[in-house]
């Protein structure tokens, strides 16, 4: 008999079927044994009445996370019994027939239960299977779909940028060696920010996604050393606020999508609906700073950044007062961005940049880039980077790259906002720390 799927078992009323999963939960009750069987389609009761002889037999060490083949008939729950608000609710399988297809140890953990962080780690490739981290996953696959679909609209081409590098991109963020050919030193791309800019000058629109590194000893709940970054880039800006309505687009898109696909996901983390609007409010860094002093007396109109709790006060402070659950900061000081950030001449000091906030935390850096090349060379200088490293990204900008302007974007952290969790680790499958690559470094 071929498979059906737990979804589709209401459909099968009164039939017998052949449903291929795992066992969720066992209760035994008297001589009835009741399962909670789960397969990528969802979860279904059965039941072996105490007449089925064969199937006691076969069920009778059979726990979690074995793995089934289930014969049964598909029958309408008493009334009573009807649970209209879960999937399958209102029916149960009969279970005439089990074969093993595989056994399983007893969970080191017990599965409804509330896990640390730790826990959670630990047994990652077990905790993965549990409903709260396949909502997760689930969500997080219709963030990346919803990216795909606005920007391939917008004309976009995706491309694959290449992880390992000659050179430290951004000069800042922390990058790991990698002893390459021959001896050779390399790196583990921090961003592809260079080939998204050398890519401007072929396709005029690129994105890419995909894992970037950071060897930075962080301990917080934003930061991973093996991240996703969403990037695109876009030719033919007038200046960096073209950029920003294109990434409140994008995200206002992945929100909407979201809500419409995956409904369950966010209903089961019982987060608001998100306020995205057409564009994201925006102001420049230092009129953020004026209004933080102005409304709770702290100072930081001097900063070169904001702190994090300044960033969190700024989100609650365009929910509370401009309907977005997203701000758009702007004019960081060119101290404090990368060469490759384009300044802005009316504001000394400052550039065509920008950071999106959401829900308390930075989840974009954007910016409109220096396309001309003596400007971009005096900018490396100006930051001690020496040229000659750089000679195959400038050979771009020697050739003619239109003016251009793009973000990046971290997946885990635009996720985890999503769904109102705790920490970015959740939102990410295997997560890399200074802790743990899959195991802890210290074991
Ligand atoms: P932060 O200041 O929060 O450390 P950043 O400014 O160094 O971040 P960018 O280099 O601007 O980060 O990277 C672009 C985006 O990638 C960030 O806005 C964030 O969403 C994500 N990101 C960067 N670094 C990390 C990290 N270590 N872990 C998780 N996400 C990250
Ligand atoms: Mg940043």
């Amino acid at each position: 008999m071929e498979r059906t799927y737990i979804k589709d078992l209401g459909k099968s009323e009164g039939q017998e079927v052949v449903i291929k999963g795992w066992v969720d939960v066992r209760r035994d009750q008297g001589k009835l044994v009741f399962f909670d069987f789960r397969d990528m389609s969802g979860k279904v009761q059965g039941v072996i009445l105490p007449n089925q002889t064969e199937a006691h037999e076969v069920a009778k060490d059979v726990r979690p996370e074995w793995v089934l083949e289930v014969r049964g008939k598909v029958n309408k729950r008493p009334e009573k019994n009807v649970q209209a608000d879960k999937q399958n609710g209102d029916i149960e399988l009969e279970i005439l027939g089990i074969k093993v297809l595989a056994s399983a140890k007893e969970l080191p953990f017990s599965s409804d239960a509330d896990l640390n962080l730790d826990t959670l780690l630990d047994y990652r490739p077990l905790t993965l299977r549990r409903d709260r981290e396949q909502n997760i996953f689930r969500a997080q696959n219709v963030i990346m779909q919803a990216y795909r679909e606005y920007l391939d609209r917008q004309g976009f081409t995706e491309f694959q940028a290449p992880r390992i590098v000659g050179d430290d991109a951004e000069g800042g963020a922390g990058i790991f060696k990698i002893e390459y050919l021959y001896g050779h030193p390399a790196y583990l791309s921090t961003s592809p920010q260079l080939y998204k800019q050398m890519m401007t000058g072929v396709f005029e629109r690129v994105y890419t996604t995909g894992p970037q590194f950071r060897a930075e000893k962080h301990a917080t709940s934003r930061h991973l050393n093996e991240l996703t970054m969403l990037d695109f880039e876009m030719a033919f800006v007038n200046d960096h606020t073209d950029v920003m309505k294109m990434i409140s687009g994008t995200l206002r898109h992945i929100a909407l999508t979201l809500q419409e696909k995956a409904k369950n996901e966010l209903a089961y983390f019982k987060v608001e609906a998100t306020m995205a609007p057409e564009i994201f409010p925006s102001m420049k860094l230092r009129e953020a700073q004026e209004l933080i002093k102005k409304e709770t007396g702290k100072d930081c109109t001097n900063e070169p950044d904001l702190e994090p709790e300044d960033e969190r006060w700024l989100c609650e402070y365009a929910n509370k007062n401009l309907n977005s659950d997203f701000i758009i900061i702007t004019h960081y000081p060119t101290s404090k961005r990368p060469f490759y950030t384009m300044d802005d001449p009316e504001d000394p000091g400052f550039t065509k940049s920008f950071d999106v906030l959401f829900r308390g935390v930075e989840i974009v850096s954007g910016s409109q880039r220096v396309h001309e090349y003596e400007m971009l060379i005096e900018k490396m200088k100006s930051k001690g980077l020496d040229p000659e490293k750089f000679s195959f990204y400038l050979m771009a900008f020697k050739y003619g790259l239109a003016p251009h302007g793009g973000i990046g974007l971290g997946l885990e952290r635009l996720t985890e906002k999503f769904l109102g969790i705790e920490n970015v680790k959740e939102a990410t499958l295997f997560p890399r720390d200074i802790n743990r690559i899959d195991s802890l470094l210290s074991k």
